[in-house]
């Protein structure tokens, strides 16, 4: 979905009411814990939901992840929006999710664009379903209505469990894990990325309290996928992009690695010397 940032924060919205409508809960009554990792997708989610529900708890899980930078981000943004901030230490759950750049560190995290082969590496086994089940059980114990997650459609070519068919399978599971019936809402599953940029400059993010580099470093290294990713998505947006980045101009990096991975370079788009 492509427009104005109002109209990508009204059709969140749309998508948010429709989904705890879909599950017999009303909005304005609705309490629940939005599963939060520090970065920009999360933090307007976290955002969106308290604007909309009657109680929305930010909820990072320590799932023995690379870095733990993001999570940090997360805990300041709570203090600074006056949000509840729950964090789990589940690290052990490293043990079961190896293999990929972000829970081991013998694995280096690749550099390009986002949608690129070698980004499959980033992806931790099975991530979000144990995250949620745990949001779930979370949720269940606090007596609350909702568990929300901030899979977004430009996730959906290399993140299985961000797909529609997955969030389908998950939504029906927390309908009947329980006495109670818990919503699963993914209010960004049919936007971009650059569409979470829109609705969180429209709903007041303060974009510099997020976090996103694989990498880990104080600056963000604007090589890796999801740093691209982030450049590519304020671009697109035409919203400036407040990150601190360790390399000199990474919107040409970036522009350039999304080029090269459609098979076109910067000087074929442009039209230069072939
Ligand atoms: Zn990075």
């Amino acid at each position: 979905m492509k427009g104005s940032a109002r109209w990508a924060l009204v059709f969140a919205q749309a998508q948010l009411d429709g989904q705890l409508e879909d599950a017999g809960m009303h909005a304005r009554e609705a309490r629940g814990v939005i599963l939060h990792s520090g970065g920009l997708d999360s933090s307007v989610l976290l955002s969106l939901l308290r604007a909309r529900t009657a109680e929305a708890v930010s909820l990072t899980v320590l799932y023995g992840q690379r870095h733990e930078r993001e999570a940090q981000y997360a805990s300041t943004l709570c203090l600074m929006l006056g949000i509840k901030h729950e964090q789990i230490n589940a690290s052990v759950l490293a043990e079961c999710m190896g293999g990929s750049s972000q829970t081991d560190l013998a694995i280096s995290v690749p550099h390009g664009f986002y949608a690129d082969a070698s980004m499959a590496q980033t992806v931790v086994p099975n991530r979000n379903m144990t995250l949620l089940s745990m949001a779930i059980a979370y949720c269940i114990s606090q007596g609350m209505d909702y568990v929300a997650y901030a899979a977004h459609s430009g996730d959906h070519p290399i993140y299985p469990d961000c797909r529609p068919s997955f969030i389908g399978a998950m939504r029906n599971a927390a309908a009947f894990c329980h006495t109670k019936p818990i919503a699963v809402l993914t209010p960004f599953s049919d936007v971009t990325k650059a569409d979470v940029v829109s609705i969180g400059t429209e709903s007041g993010v303060p974009f510099s309290q997020t976090y996103s580099c694989y990498e880990g470093g104080l600056k963000h290294c604007g090589e890796c996928g999801t740093c691209v990713e982030r450049i590519l998505a304020f671009h697109e947006a035409g919203i400036a992009d407040p990150t601190e980045y360790k390399i000199s101009n990474p919107l040409a990096n970036a522009l350039r690695l999304f080029y090269s991975a459609q098979g076109v370079t910067l000087e074929q788009e442009k039209g230069g010397d072939q």
